[in-house]
């Protein structure tokens, strides 16, 4: 098996509890899992609960939808493996000839290595449910004014982190919204749902609090990289103890300036580079966080948590 961060004592406990109960099923991979009936019904009555806060803010998103794959020309644009080499997943297929097919048959029947019979393909796996939205948007021309705002739903994103931790999936879904408009309207809009959503998760019992965060840059430049993203406060994320030595991040919130846009050329009603920003809840590490919270029965769930979802 590949390299994997294995788990602390609470977390391999909480796992155990989680397949015990048939929240999630094991694939045999760490951080790959089926998804039992109730679990399923939470993670999807939350992400109704996102789109009811949303319209309740009076907005009406665009809703685009993407598959979980994305060209790889893509990531080579936007430096994706100078930042994060370790977490992309890039697929791979075969195109041989009968021969080399059998050859490679072989190998992977006797569960040797058959790396050598594949090439790289156009594909990467989806690292960011977001990712799509912006050259969709550039395509269009200049932003209508006051710009957009997207829901490109709760898909599925891919990260190359294996690990024993039911919180770290290598598989999981993000729920995104994007806005991108002038700089001031989507700093604006990050700070109100930033705060919005430490209300919607404290409003289903979850002790959660927020701080300004860096993602999990790559190597010692990295690190560098790292602490200016927290210097600027660039990302946010609202954290929950689940399991661990730490708590977890079951929300982010990032503002990237103009690096999306000046990349696919989006530009605000005036003419003037647009910015972006995005939020992405963890659906799995928010139906984790609830079980976590009000007990894996979730029919025995607290009355008012359950007439928020129900
Ligand atoms: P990020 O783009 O890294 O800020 O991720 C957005 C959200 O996805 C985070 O706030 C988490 O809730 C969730 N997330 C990120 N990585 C993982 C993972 N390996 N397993 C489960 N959820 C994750
Ligand atoms: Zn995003």
């Amino acid at each position: 098996m590949a390299d994997y961060r294995p788990a602390s004592p609470d977390q391999a406990e909480l796992l155990d509890a989680l397949v015990e109960a048939g929240h999630l099923i094991p694939s045999g991979v760490p951080g790959v899992y089926g998804r039992g009936s109730d679990y399923e019904d939470v993670r999807m009555r939350f992400d109704a609960y996102v789109t009811r806060w949303s319209k309740e803010a009076g907005e009406t998103p665009e809703i685009l939808r993407f598959p979980p794959v994305i060209p790889r020309k893509q990531i080579e644009d936007l430096g994706y493996l100078e930042n994060f080499p370790h977490l992309a997943g890039t697929v791979f297929a075969f195109e041989g000839t009968e021969g080399q097919a059998r050859a490679m048959a072989e190998s992977a029947g006797k569960h040797e290595d058959w790396s050598e019979h594949q090439c790289m393909s156009d594909l990467v796996l989806m690292p960011a449910v977001c990712y799509p939205v912006y050259p969709a948007i550039g395509r269009r021309g200049p932003l209508p004014a006051g710009g957009v705002t997207i829901d490109p739903g709760g898909s599925y994103a891919f990260r190359h982190e294996p690990s024993g931790d039911p919180a770290r999936l290598q598989m999981f879904h993000m729920r995104e919204l994007v806005r991108i408009a002038e700089p001031e309207t989507v700093q604006a809009w990050r700070d109100g749902w930033r705060d919005r959503a430490i209300q919607l998760l404290r409003g289903l019992g979850l002790d959660a609090s927020f701080d300004v965060a860096a993602d999990p840059f790559f190597g010692r430049s990295g690190r560098m990289m790292a602490a200016s993203q927290k210097e600027q406060a660039l990302k946010f994320e609202i954290l929950v103890q689940i399991a661990g030595p730490e708590p977890t991040a079951i929300a982010s919130f990032n503002y990237h300036q103009d690096h999306f846009s000046s990349l696919y050329g989006i530009t605000t009603a005036d003419g003037e580079p647009a910015h972006t920003a995005c939020l992405g809840f963890g659906h799995e590490r928010i139906v984790l966080a609830l079980m976590k919270t009000h007990g894996l029965d979730v029919g025995a769930w607290p009355d008012e948590v359950r007439r928020e979802l129900w």
